[in-house]
């Protein structure tokens, strides 16, 4: 359904009397204009964040984030570990040089890599999965993915030698854009194949002991990037627990084969059908809700407070107004495709 445009207002230019409008899109509800607004805020705040990670392979500390949750990542944020007393799920594998520092992290929080039992890869690049071989071995741990990422996963983040990829031509880019991508855009391949023990398809449950976790498919920063929805206990409160994989801020639709009207629809969809959130994890830790439920500090000062105030992490304004911004963003971005190019019509 398209959205109301109205005007949001009027911009006089210093020369001249040339008045220029701007259109905005309104959020279809239930989110609100502020909301939106807000999500903008956090979005901005969260590639400012970012931009202070100047070695992603950094050492982090581990810390428990809530209940049996547990970070155990490295200085871009990714690795959770979820635990109970019949096995672990690992959540992402990081990089393949980072993969003692995942097994100390787990050990300092007193668990055991060989009671992993399933280890959770969202996608396919190096950041994400290089070090899942490793830690397969080590644990015998089963993995699980996205359907479409396991091509990649088996051929050490590429497709394998001599794949046909005219299905996956995009279409052409926009007036004066730069052409597409075809592959895994952002991707970093290189690291060990790993063999995917079950593939995972839109909604699909995973269970370890007494751990259920949904997963749900998102497909736009690769084939299928994986997004975890489970919940965790703490102090007798259940908190639910959105992990997504992964923003694009895409200048067209065409910047890669899997960012389409009708993916980034199905992840919008998707962001509403989890809410509400109460903790959001980013695959790196520039967009925890946690990070970015406080108003100043460097990232690795926003880190060391979580550890002490892990109820920072609780906030269900913030994974609701970044999608209520997402969507808005998406509308205004395809109002814009359209006018420029008839191939989006
Ligand atoms: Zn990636």
């Amino acid at each position: 359904m398209r959205q109301k445009v109205f005007w949001t207002g009027f911009v006089v230019c210093a020369v001249g009397a040339m008045v220029v409008a701007q259109t905005a899109i309104a959020p279809k509800p239930p989110f609100t204009a502020a909301q939106a607004e807000h999500g903008k805020q956090i979005a901005a705040k969260s590639l400012e964040i970012r931009a202070q990670i100047t070695n992603m392979r950094d050492p982090a500390e581990p810390f428990k984030i809530m209940g049996n949750l547990y970070f155990v990542g490295v200085a871009n944020g990714e690795v959770y570990l979820l635990t109970s007393p019949q096995g672990h799920i690992l959540f992402g594998a990081a990089f393949p040089d980072t993969i003692d520092q995942i097994e100390r992290n787990i050990q300092a929080m007193g668990f055991k890599l060989s009671d992993v039992k399933a280890i959770l890869l969202n996608h396919n690049h190096q950041d994400q999965s290089g070090g899942a071989f490793t830690l397969k071995e080590k644990s015998g741990a089963q993995v699980m993915a996205g359907f479409a990422e396991i091509p990649f996963l088996e051929h050490g983040g590429a497709l394998p030698a001599g794949t046909p990829v005219a299905a996956l031509v995009p279409p052409p880019a926009a007036p004066g854009k730069k052409a597409a991508v075809v592959g895994a855009p952002g991707g970093g391949g290189g690291y060990p194949p790993v063999k995917v023990d079950r593939a995972l398809f839109d909604g699909d449950v995973i269970k370890v002991g007494p751990l259920t976790v949904t997963a749900y498919l998102a497909p736009g920063h690769s084939p299928s990037p994986t997004s975890w929805l489970y919940t965790v206990k703490d102090g007798g409160k259940e908190y639910r627990v959105f992990e997504f994989c992964c923003w694009e801020y895409p200048e067209d639709l065409g910047r890669s084969a899997y960012i389409n009207e009708a993916t980034v629809r199905h992840t919008l969809e998707l962001f509403r059908k989890v809410l509400p959130v109460d903790i959001y994890l980013e695959t790196g830790a520039y967009g925890w809700s946690g990070t970015l439920n406080q108003p100043s500090g460097t990232i690795q000062e926003r880190m060391a407070k979580l550890k002490t105030n892990n109820k920072l992490f609780v906030n269900r304004d913030i994974f609701r107004d970044w999608s209520a911004a997402r969507e808005v963003e998406f509308e205004e971005k395809l109002i814009k495709l359209r006018a420029s190019n008839p191939i989006y019509k």
